[in-house]
């Protein structure tokens, strides 16, 4: 594919005033308010009936830039082998016929190279870190309250999982990113309704990361956005993204409500609806190498919130995260790579079940939970894709994979930078369309 235009420089006409965004998940409405706040006149586009409403609902709530870590790694080839025939496991591969995931997984193979995998790491990191500052800074200037609890424990079952944080903690080391290992005493002291059957050799604190609820934050976004003057169209699916002489002009939309298409016209568009959103891209020969990882989640009113957890955790033999809302408890894992067909699965939720139930027992009613499917919008190298195209004023905020709600705030506000013509505060080497060509 042609590489973008100058990825920060200036726009190549005067910066657009009426600007479309397509999804109003956390990438979209994070997208949508930076706009709004450089001037812009925002309509945002989404075929369901509220905000958050898909991948950026059931997610994990974790925002942990010290963490964030492409999924070509090291040794995950390998990984991924070794479970190809497991009913369960946090990694799962079921191969489907299909040439754009032939593709993906040839790319992620040759991205988990060591000196790449440090690179694409080094990429993300820097986004996410940005991103957690632009964050807070928006939780405080628009007094948002999502449920943040400070802190991230990792839980270590036995002696193999305390061996395998080895490697994780020297890059933390390396990174200058706070951290401690602890023993069993020391994760009580920290969660002390831990319950004491399950075995624990030990745990790896991360005190400066922190877990939230991605839908409240984005929906109390949306809410501010909407008082500043964007435009929340719900209900409406954007079918095409329409483009003259080489130039984004508009959109043409339809919905259930009124089926007729309708089109609207525009300065510019930002497509941010992840995964479902590439064939508007593809229609113009964009095509991004975005594939859906899924993972799954069930969240359960929180009985006893004395015996839930005070912070997010993620239980290492298992990649299963435990996060503490407001009034619920959510547990979140597996990482599936095959069908895009979203369907709940029983024995991911047995998985997330169990993990939930060895360690808060009494937390929630477990067996009541029940089964939330999402689709990571996951790129094989592991960075996301953000600003220009090659077509003018057509823009994405796309492929965040794993890690979305961490990096939405960042990542709108260097698109919204990008649209406007004012230049990002990061560097935007590695983050944008350029790496593709
Ligand atoms: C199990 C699980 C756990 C996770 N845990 C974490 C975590 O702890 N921390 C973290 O940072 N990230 C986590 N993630 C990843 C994170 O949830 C995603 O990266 C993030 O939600 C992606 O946001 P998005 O706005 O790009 O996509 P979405 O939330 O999917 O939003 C896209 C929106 O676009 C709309 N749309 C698409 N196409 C169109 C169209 N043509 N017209 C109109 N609307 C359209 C959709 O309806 C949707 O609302 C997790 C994901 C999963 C599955």
């Amino acid at each position: 594919m042609a590489a973008a235009a100058d990825a920060q420089g200036p726009l190549r006409r005067a910066a657009p005033h009426r600007v479309a965004v397509v999804g109003a998940g956390i990438v979209g409405t994070c997208t949508a308010w930076s706009l709004c706040r450089h001037g812009a006149e925002v309509t945002v586009f989404e075929r369901r009936d509220e905000v958050a409403a898909e991948t950026s609902w059931g997610n994990a709530g974790v925002i942990a830039p010290g963490y964030v870590t492409p999924w070509a790694a090291p040794g995950m080839p390998r990984k991924v082998l070794s479970y190809l025939f497991a009913a369960e496991a946090p990694v799962l591969f079921r191969p489907v016929a299909s040439p754009a995931l032939a593709r993906w997984i040839l790319a992620w193979l040759r991205e988990c190279e060591l000196g790449r995998y440090r690179i694409n790491k080094s990429r993300m990191q820097r986004l996410a870190f940005y991103s957690r500052a632009r964050l807070q800074a928006l939780r405080a200037e628009l007094a948002i309250d999502d449920g943040r609890r400070p802190g991230y424990l990792q839980l270590l079952r036995g002696e193999r999982d305390l061996a395998m944080v080895g490697p994780a903690r020297a890059l933390l080391q390396e990174n200058g990113v706070p951290h401690r290992l602890l023993g069993p005493d020391e994760c009580r002291a920290l969660e002390p309704a831990l319950a004491t059957g399950t075995p624990l050799a030990g745990g790896l604190h991360l005190p400066q990361d922190e877990s939230a609820s991605c839908p409240d934050f984005a929906r109390a976004l949306a809410r501010a956005a909407d008082q500043a003057g964007v435009r929340f169209v719900f209900g409406r699916t954007v079918t095409n993204v329409l483009v003259e002489a080489g130039s984004a002009v508009g959109l043409r939309t339809t919905g259930p409500a009124d089926p007729a298409p309708v089109t609207d016209r525009f300065d510019a568009v930002v497509v941010a609806g992840a995964v479902d959103s590439l064939p508007l891209l593809a229609e113009h020969g964009i095509r991004l190498p975005i594939w859906p990882v899924k993972g799954y989640s069930t969240t359960l009113p929180l009985l006893r919130p004395d015996r839930g957890p005070r912070q997010a955790l993620i239980d290492e033999a298992y990649k299963v995260a435990i996060t503490p809302f407001a009034d619920s408890i959510r547990v979140a894992g597996t990482a599936e790579l095959g069908s895009p067909r979203l369907e709940p699965r029983p024995a991911a939720l047995r998985t997330l079940v169990k993990v939930g139930r060895d360690w808060f027992p009494e937390a929630a009613d477990w067996s009541r939970a029940s089964c939330w499917v999402g689709a990571r919008p996951m790129t094989p190298d592991g960075p996301a894709l953000l600003g220009y195209t090659p077509i003018d004023r057509l823009f994405v905020n796309m492929g965040h994979g794993s890690t979305g709600w961490a990096m939405a705030a960042g990542a709108g506000q260097v698109v919204a930078d990008l649209v406007t013509g004012r230049r990002p505060e990061i560097d935007l080497d590695g983050l944008t369309l350029e790496r593709l060509a």
